[in-house]
């Protein structure tokens, strides 16, 4: 593999280039040359004369290119703003093929099925780099089917970026024509071809955790049931103002979705609190803070330098996010990717999305580094040298920022903990551990107004037998030991039929079960195990007990009370009836 990346200053100069290319070929060996083309400027005249200039000077070549937010080459930020990276595939056993696809809202979930069609037919493919250009920031759908695709087939790239508002991003290739629209495939593989894939964030999360309680798209609108602008304003104070982009896009949010952390910057902030995303958020998605330290980054950008290094890759895809570059700015972008052209060739551009393919499934990702790593034969081991990590990195140095949001991090975690025990024991009775009073109606009066006629839920109440006679005559403490040893009978059941059955205390030796539809251990069974195993106990002091038990079901539309006289009577039922015995409420 061969790779030449030049930047475009006129036609002269660009026909000068490609005819070294042409005549550095080796014509005893097929090669396959593909050309990627940059432009800051998306100007339909310019692509397009770019591209003929390609096609009439090196007639069998590939191409593929898209408007960018910047562009890199040799591992660095190009000041250039067009670029034109040629890459020469020279294993006669690899294979290159473009498709250009429409791409709009109603045709992007058709252009996933030709690709996943495509390769199924084509078993050569091994990866698939796509560029994209689209008015949707809402992929989901379009994301979830590339799951679909072969197991084995790596799939990465990006967005195209217009700069200009008043303009609007485009895509071009050999296999289409210059488009607002459209996708583009570049599908490689062969039986010598190589590539791995993996991406680097470096923002880390800060803080609570919060959830998304309205959205639609990449519209939040609530958070935690508030206004979503309320998380930049209270926590971070950032205004609603024309820097409210600048200012959150050092605090995306993060979340993980199926294992894999997604970063989703805010992009702007409406009159009535909601907040525009980079990309798609659900309701009901957990999201944190997310903070940009430059420490931070650049040891993450290191870190995956120097794994990517050891596949010896002779090539580099580079799709970094255009919030980066505004992160760090032109001085400084160059930091984060320079480390790859020490081992490789690098280049790419800076996107308004990334794409990647993690364990099967394809995600869209927002503020991220995605790296694409390829390779022809095995890895030569006279090639260049692998990265090596420069002593800072192991002085154990850590920002500023990194230790306020460790000790941030930290404190949440203790007050998470406190919280989740407050909360704990305000539904907990002290005495047997069972639900209390309040929770176990709470829990009721829930269920019964969820249950239908195919879910009926049951209760189950039970009284210990003659208990005022234990307390007169062994004491308070023995009566205390024989409830407690019922509970632990009760919560045994409860648990060994978890989540479906509740298990509350009614009253001072009364306790409520409540079944939910979906437990398999029929209801009689479970009374009746109940009443046996208790009669069963003997105690030191006291002997053994027993226990009556009133059970019913409940009958859709009625009410709580309703239900609960019901089981109250068929409990007393029990008690008049002899006691140690169960009897069943039926409906009227
Ligand atoms: P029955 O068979 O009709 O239920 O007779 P009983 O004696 O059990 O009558 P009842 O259910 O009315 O008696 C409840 C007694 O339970 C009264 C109360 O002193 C006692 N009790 C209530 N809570 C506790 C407790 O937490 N610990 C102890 N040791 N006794 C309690
Ligand atoms: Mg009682
Ligand atoms: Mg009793």
């Amino acid at each position: 593999m061969k790779q030449y990346q030049f930047g475009y200053s006129d036609d002269v100069s660009l026909i000068a280039q490609l005819e070294e290319i042409a005549g550095e070929r080796d014509p005893s060996v097929s090669t396959q040359i593909v050309f990627h083309i940059f432009t800051e400027d998306p100007d339909r005249e310019l692509c397009e004369n770019i591209c003929r200039v390609i096609n009439d000077t090196i007639p069998d070549s590939l191409y593929l290119g898209a408007s960018t937010c910047g562009n890199i080459m040799n591992g660095d930020f190009s000041d250039q703003s067009v670029v034109i990276v040629c890459t020469v595939y020279e294993d006669p056993s690899t294979r290159i093929e473009l498709m250009q696809l429409p791409f709009t809202d109603k045709t992007n979930v058709e252009a996933a099925e030709a690709l996943i069609k495509y390769t199924n037919e084509n078993t050569w493919v091994r990866s698939v780099e796509m560029i994209v250009s689209c008015r949707t920031r809402d992929l989901k759908d379009f994301c979830s089917r590339l799951a679909e695709l072969r197991p084995n087939i790596s799939l990465f790239g990006g967005s195209a970026f217009s700069y200009d508002m008043r303009s609007v991003p485009c895509v071009f290739s050999s296999a289409g024509d210059y488009s607002e629209e459209d996708i583009i495939f570049m599908l490689s593989g062969g039986e010598n071809y190589h590539i791995i894939s993996t991406y680097v964030i470096g923002w880390k999360p800060l803080g609570k955790t919060f959830r998304i309680t309205k959205a639609s798209g990449e519209i939040i609108y609530e958070i935690d049931g508030g206004r979503a602008y309320n998380v930049y304003s209270k926590y971070l104070n950032i205004g609603n103002n024309q820097y409210f982009f600048s200012n959150a896009l050092e605090f995306p949010l993060i979340f993980n979705r199926n294992g894999t952390n997604i970063l989703r910057a805010p992009v702007a902030c409406n009159e009535d609190g909601s907040l525009v995303m980079t990309s798609d958020l659900s309701e009901g998605e957990e999201v944190r803070l997310a903070y940009g330290d430059p420490w931070t980054i650049l040891n993450c950008a290191r870190r995956s330098a120097t794994e990517v290094s050891s596949f010896r890759p002779e090539t580099i895809k580079l799709f970094s996010c255009a919030s980066r570059r505004a992160f760090w700015g032109n001085d400084e972008i160059g930091k984060e990717t320079r480390q790859f052209s020490t081992f490789s060739s690098a280049f790419g551009f800076y996107t308004s999305g990334e794409f990647l393919r993690t364990n099967g499934t394809v995600f869209q990702h927002n503020v991220s580094l995605v790296i694409a790593a390829e390779r022809e034969g095995t890895p030569r081991s006279a090639g260049k040298r692998g990265f090596i990590l420069e002593d800072w990195e192991y002085s154990g140095r850590m920002s500023m920022i990194s230790r306020l949001a460790n000790f941030i991090d930290a404190a949440t975690q203790e007050l998470r903990e406190a919280n989740q025990k407050l909360e704990a024991a305000a539904i907990t009775d002290g005495l047997t551990g069972l639900l209390n009073r309040v929770e176990i109606q709470r829990r009721i009066r829930d269920a019964v107004a969820a249950a239908d006629d195919l879910s009926p839920i049951t209760l189950i109440m039970l009284d210990i037998d003659d208990f005022k006679h234990v307390n007169d005559t062994y004491g308070h403490n023995e009566g205390d030991l024989v409830i407690k040893r019922l509970c632990g009978l009760i919560k045994n059941i409860a648990e060994e039929n978890s989540p479906h059955i509740d298990a509350g205390r009614w009253g001072g030796e009364e306790f409520m079960l409540l079944v939910h539809s979906g437990c398999r251990t029929d209801r009689a069974e479970l009374a009746e195990n109940i009443r046996r195993c208790f009669a069963d106990m003997v105690f030191d002091i006291s002997g053994s007990h027993t226990v009556s038990i009133g059970v019913t079901d409940s009958i859709p539309g009625e009410s709580t009370d309703s239900v609960c006289i019901r089981v109250d009577n068929a409990l007393y039922k029990a008690k008049e009836t002899g006691k140690n015995r169960v009897c069943f409420g039926k409906a009227e």
